[in-house]
């Protein structure tokens, strides 16, 4: 098969030929339909990420289907449709695990870095690492939605605001796109915060209700007449661009 690898840390990705991976007894073989990029890949490529052997595959935004399965898997099938996101399987035994909080597994896997992820023809996955892709949804629109699309729709959903609400969107990129549309889609009145204003039109095509740009007009000033916040999401991940939004919550946001 082939596969994109970083040699080692700092080096280009090689195009290389490799076996087609044989899964252990508890993981699943995808064969991939797509894979999305994100800003977290990066972290391969410089190093400094705790838990990465090189050569390695990046990738964990993965969509395909099922290629194959270990002795042990029976929860999946060949053919069945899947991806896998940044959060790559847990160990079920540790002190999170038994609270049922996975994410926070001691012993986590991430997909694409602690092993070989989406940027080949085929990757072997953690059976619990899975997700069901249906059938509507093309595998090049779902891959994303398996790390940028959960980053922001898990913030929304977990956050206290209802429909109706004023709820403002920090950067209109790989989440911020994405999150735009959550936020429409859930029925909050959206409003779009960048410092690019060519963004304007998507942001306004996604299902934004207002736009701000940032680089001319003070985003706090905007938001405090609109009535405050109750939701900030902010996808720019620097302090004083985080810091900053602090002041556009309205109360109790
Ligand atoms: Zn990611
Ligand atoms: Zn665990």
């Amino acid at each position: 098969m082939r596969a994109a690898v970083v040699p080692e840390p700092g080096a280009e990705f090689e195009l290389v030929e490799r076996d087609v991976p044989e899964p252990d007894p508890d993981e699943v073989r995808v064969a991939v339909e797509a894979c999305g990029i994100c800003r977290s890949d990066e972290f391969v490529v410089e190093g400094g990420y705790p838990g990465v052997d090189y050569p390695r595959v990046p990738g964990h935004e993965v969509a395909g289907r099922v290629d194959a399965v270990g002795a042990d898997v029976d929860a999946w099938e060949p053919g069945e449709r899947v991806g896998a996101g940044w959060h790559g399987g847990h160990c079920f035994t540790c002190e999170p695990c038994r609270r049922g909080q996975f994410l926070q597994c001691e012993n986590a896997e991430i997909t694409g870095l602690t092993f070989d992820g989406g940027y080949a023809e085929y990757a072997t996955v953690p059976a619990e690492a899975l997700a069901a892709i249906p059938d509507g949804l093309d595998a090049v629109d779902a891959a994303p939605l398996l790390c940028a699309g959960i980053t922001t729709y898990n913030a929304l959903r977990n956050s206290d605001a209802r429909a109706g609400d004023l709820v403002a969107v920090v950067g209109v990129g790989g989440l911020g796109h994405l999150a735009v549309q959550y936020a429409h889609a859930a029925g909050y009145e959206t409003v779009a915060i960048s410092r690019t204003p060519e963004k304007e039109p998507l942001a306004r095509d996604l299902g934004a209700d207002h736009f701000v740009n940032a680089a001319e007009s003070d985003p706090a000033a905007r938001l405090s007449e609109l009535g405050g916040a109750s939701v900030v999401l902010t996808t720019a991940p620097a302090s004083d661009a985080i810091e900053s939004v602090v002041g556009w919550l309205g109360i109790d946001g």
